[in-house]
């Protein structure tokens, strides 16, 4: 741990600052003073020999940080490291923070396990939070930030949603600011806050605006009133969140350990985990500094690692999407907005053309202001996002650097202690490894914290830092439900950890063993339940959820994070590879669905188009590149032999597109034959259904195809005529709207009478709520992400076909979502 010392020239005030300090960390900080001379007459003034022997005290490998008040402190500090031996002095570092908020900051960050970097940082954004507090905007250097132009316009709102301007809701703020040409700026009047920039995800989510909170929104240029409208309308539509979804009440425990071998911290995630620990120790890099002459190109140097940053935080987001959902996938977004923040970006760029620094080292700084900024804040749930910010800062850190992230290859099943772990860290780990999380920092709020809920993990978080010390393969017992945890358990409790362990194992294994069995209504009517997934990693998981197969598999993710599309042989290997794990069971396969709000760079570099969602998208792309396209089919049909494979084709509006799509199939079949390589005698061919053009010709299609799937995602936003992308309009675009509901019908009714079957892999699929309407209204199959299945197994093996009907005929029959909800509610 960082260890502190204080130089002051009195030694009245240097204890003073000792005891404020350590009371905020219950002195868990080696923190020593070096203050006053030994001279009864003249006690005021700094002694070199005192200060080199305060640094002893404190010092460790990972280094001291040394905080004076004035004047001739620094000289003694300087003096003092003089006499050190140079591999200590290189671990000694002055800090130019202030000396009373500086030592708070920095033994907080200390206690909570921080890098001196990270502490250095800390302490020397210390006095933000009081600038702010009286209006000042200062950055961590003291410079002052933010020159505002003069408004024209200006409004005055108050925030009602219960967390108020956390991350998403900042991220929509922003979203929506960026939209507009005008310059918004955002002021939060509760606090007295001066105005920050409306584009800037920093630097609205650190205005710390919580429920109740009155803010002020001005805006300058053309557009101006348009987007204050398009903001008041985000903000009285609550930023289109649910305020009924309250996060678990998750305490630290209290109970006073019972033996030295037992530690507490916080209820993360429950269940029990009894398990050698394995400590996870991700390299923090810090990059060094050094003097560059060509600032234009560190800066392209920076801009390049940031663009690989972002596709790399794509295929994150589509893998996590399906591992733990779309809503808490949401997490990675907030991490492009970060690598799209033009304030973030503007200071960097400053730093290294002002200061003639390496890329790394300006960016690490800028990352370290921010965060900063966010530890300030009172507010708890927004102090997490720091999680966040670290995440994405060691990413680019990461890419600039040429360096490999810490991997993690266990060989035995383990309990994983660190001080903390970042989403992405989290994300990624495997549930039959990793029997247990421990942090000695996070909580019940952290994004880690939610990704171990949802993966299934037993997790303590923020527990006593002793764990840190246990030796790698100790045996450690884990209860996430109580927030605790005992290092080689004595007999008895290891026998009563057992017991519950086995329970909770059983209760588990039952809930998924259910899911394994087929969905049947009460009246004896069985719904094919299916996954959508984005990868080959994503399919055991679908499998263990208690998927019947795959109903959707996005291709799209094959053809992100890279420069250039993927081979035929490329894709060949992954097609082959899950449809191997399905072992007969249905493989969907959608053809590639590029454009709208999945844009792809390299292949539509010249592409603008004003309304992309109406745009070149979908199946309409893939019948403009004609080869990209059979590159594609001829990589499905190769891997269809011997397996279960259908295509899907994305965006169907005309017959036309079909019959266009089915020509070229034919001919990729001719070609495969003429060229005597093995593909599947015949193969399915459906399409979705997401233009309301393909509901109203639903009977011609279903004449051309074999199979319909309802994408309500698009299906919603066509119908109703609101972007899905746009929280504006979030309330409008809702699947369960009876427009919505009755397209939903028209087509089940079109491809029963042409005797195909029909599904549905839209959101509204994977609704609890949606599931009494989508049976009554004869879907015949519903594909949703992995961990939504066994819910929705449940629901419908809990629901009869007749009933299901009637509710459907009501639901159909009301003016509005509300009052659809309110009928399924019921
Ligand atoms: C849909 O539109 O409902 C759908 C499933 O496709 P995507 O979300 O990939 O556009
Ligand atoms: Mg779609």
């Amino acid at each position: 741990m960082v260890g502190i010392v204080i130089v002051s020239h009195s030694k009245q005030l240097a204890l003073g600052v000792q005891e404020l300090a350590m009371q905020m960390v219950q002195g868990t900080v080696a923190l020593a003073i070096a203050a006053g001379i030994a001279d009864p007459d003249h006690p005021l003034g700094t002694d070199p020999i005192q200060v080199q022997e305060a640094i002893a005290s404190v010092f460790s490998d990972d280094g001291v940080l040394v905080l004076m008040d004035l004047g001739s402190a620094l000289m003694s500090a300087e003096m003092a490291l003089e006499f050190l031996p140079e591999a200590q002095r290189q671990k000694i570092h002055l800090c130019a923070a202030p000396l009373v908020e500086g030592a708070i900051a920095a033994v907080v960050a200390a206690a909570a396990g921080r890098n001196i970097h990270q502490v250095i940082a800390e302490a020397q954004g210390a006095l933000i939070a009081k600038a702010s507090q009286l209006g000042i905007d200062i950055n961590a250097n003291g410079h002052v930030t933010n020159p505002q132009p003069p408004a024209n316009k200006e409004i005055r709102l108050t925030i009602n949603n219960r967390f108020g301007l956390h991350a998403r809701p900042a991220a929509r703020f922003v979203g929506t600011s960026a939209r507009f040409g005008a310059q918004i700026w955002v002021q939060n009047l509760t606090t007295g806050s001066s105005p920050v920039r409306g584009d800037s995800i920093n630097q609205v989510a650190t205005l710390g605006v919580r429920q109740g909170h009155e803010i002020a929104i001005s805006a300058t240029g053309n557009d101006a009133d348009a987007a204050l409208a398009a903001l008041q309308a985000l903000i009285t539509n609550n930023f289109g969140e649910d305020d009924t979804i309250i996060p678990p009440p998750l305490v630290k425990n209290t109970v006073t350990p019972q033996s030295p071998s037992e530690l507490s911290g916080i209820a993360a995630s429950p269940g029990v985990a009894i398990a050698p620990i394995v400590h996870y120790q991700p390299s923090i890099l810090t990059p060094t500094q050094y003097h560059v002459d060509d600032v234009e190109t560190e800066w392209q140097r920076l801009q390049n690692a940031i663009q690989a940053a972002k596709q790399e935080i794509e295929t994150l987001f589509s893998h996590a999407s399906v591992q733990i959902g779309d809503a808490e996938a949401a997490i990675f977004d907030a991490h492009l907005l970060f690598l799209a923040d033009p304030v973030l970006l503007e200071a960097v760029h400053h730093r290294i053309s002002e200061e003639q620094i390496n890329a790394e080292t300006a960016w690490q700084l800028v990352v370290d202001e921010v965060a900063s900024r966010y530890r300030t804040l009172e507010d708890a749930y927004l102090q997490e996002r720091v999680d966040d910010v670290i995440d994405v800062g060691q990413r680019v850190l990461r890419l600039l650097t040429g360096t490999v992230g810490t991997v993690l290859d266990l060989q035995e099943p383990a309990i994983l202690v660190a001080t903390d772990l970042t989403p992405s860290d989290t994300v990624g780990l495997d549930p039959k490894k990793i029997l247990g999380i421990c942090t000695t920092s996070g909580s019940s709020t952290s994004h880690s914290a939610i990704i171990a809920r949802t993966l299934g993990i037993p997790a303590v978080l923020g527990m006593d830092v002793q764990v840190l010390q246990v030796e790698d393969g100790t045996l450690m017992g884990l209860d996430g439900e109580i927030g605790r945890a005992w290092v080689e358990p004595e007999a008895d409790i290891l026998e009563l950890l057992e017991t519950k362990r086995q329970a909770w194992q059983t209760a588990q294994l039952s809930a998924k063993a259910k899911a394994q069995q087929p969905a049947i209504t009460l009246d004896n009517r069985q719904v094919s339940v299916f996954a959508n997934i984005g990868s080959i990693a994503d399919v055991q998981a679908a499998l263990s959820n208690g998927a019947e197969g795959v109903g959707l598999l996005r291709t799209e993710f094959l053809y992100l994070g890279r420069t250039s599309p993927p081979t035929e042989e490329e894709q060949l290997a992954v097609y082959q590879a899950i449809a191997q794990v399905l072992e007969q069971r249905p493989l969907i396969i959608r053809t590639l669905d590029v454009g709208g709000d999945k844009p792809l760079p390299y292949l539509r570099p010249q592409l603008i188009e004003a309304n992309p969602f109406l745009g070149c998208r979908g199946i309409r792309f893939c019948l403009h590149h004609v080869e990209l396209f059979k590159t594609q089919l001829r990589a499905i049909l190769r891997a269809s032999v011997g397996q279960n494979i259908k295509i899907m084709l994305p965006m169907i509006a005309t017959v036309g597109e079909v019959k266009a799509a089915k020509a070229i199939l034919s001919q990729v079949q001719s070609e495969l034959c003429q060229a005597d390589i093995p593909i599947a005698e015949a193969i399915s061919l459906g399409i979705m259904i997401e233009v309301p053009a393909a509901v109203a010709m639903a009977d011609q299609l279903a004449a051309e195809v074999d199979f319909f799937s309802i994408g309500t995602n698009d299906l919603s936003q066509y119908v109703m005529a609101g972007d899905r992308t746009n929280p504006q309009v979030t309330n409008l675009v809702d699947a369960m709207h009876p427009a919505v509901l009755r397209m939903v019908q028209q087509t089940v009714q079109a491809a029963h009478q042409a005797g195909i079957w029909v599904g549905l892999c839209g959101e509204l699929a994977a609704d609890p709520l949606a599931t009494p309407i989508l049976l009554g209204l004869g879907l015949d199959e519903l594909s949703v992400n992995p961990p939504a299945i066994p819910t929705l197994k449940q629901s419908i093996s809990q629901l009869s076909v007749v009933a299901s009907e009637a509710i459907a005929i009501m639901a159909l029959q009301q003016e509005s979502v509300e009052q659809v909800k309110a009928i399924v509610s019921h």
